[in-house]
């Protein structure tokens, strides 16, 4: 198995680091080559969805990605990697691959100030570190999409065929599950 990181910007070391963990071979996305190189997964990590959104338009990554997951490639979105693939964004003109029937709200609990760290039941895995930077959180989702955490009543995991979302940082924690549940995916 190998996993493509979209290394454009934000968190996707964090996420490189968990694959090593786990023994997955991964490698870093940061060119329309690398798209074309072969591989078994994509992680879009957490970061500035804006910034990651342009810069796919920029360096021709977008229509093979969208392309590829509309196809079925296995794909796990971190925070701003959840904004990327939702299909409305309530609080944001752009959207940006839209392959996802949820809705979501960025930046939905304040601002940086207002990040928190909690705990959460994730997908039958017991209670996993949850950390929210700026985050977002999925306000409403299609009957087919599977809910996998919920956090003061708001959905922050999700999955729909092929595409796993978590509006929390998974990769800042030891804790290995939702990576063990992407791989499991497969
Ligand atoms: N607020 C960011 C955005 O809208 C997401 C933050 C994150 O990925 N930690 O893209």
């Amino acid at each position: 198995m190998k996993i493509g990181i979209l290394s454009l910007q934000g968190a996707f070391l964090e996420h490189e680091i968990k694959c090593a963990k786990l023994g997955v071979d991964c490698f870093e996305i940061r060119n329309k080559g690398d798209l074309k190189t072969g591989f078994d997964g994509l992680i879009i990590p957490g970061g500035e969805s804006t910034v990651i959104g342009k810069l796919l338009r920029e360096l021709d990554l977008f229509d093979i990605m969208r392309g590829m997951i509309g196809d079925g490639l296995p794909v796990f979105g971190t925070c701003a990697g959840m904004i990327l693939l939702a299909k409305n964004i309530l609080n944001d003109d752009r959207l940006y691959l839209a392959t996802m029937d949820i809705t979501v709200k960025r930046n939905a609990y304040g601002r940086q100030r207002d990040s928190f760290y909690t705990v959460g039941d994730f997908a039958g895995y017991g209670k996993i570190p949850m950390t929210f930077i700026r985050a977002p959180y999925i306000e409403s989702a299609a009957a087919e999409t599977e809910i996998l955490a919920v956090v003061d009543n708001k959905i922050v995991a999700a999955r729909q065929k092929n595409q796993l979302v978590t509006a929390f940082h998974p990769e800042l924690h030891e804790d290995t599950c939702v990576h063990e549940y992407f791989f499991n995916m497969f």
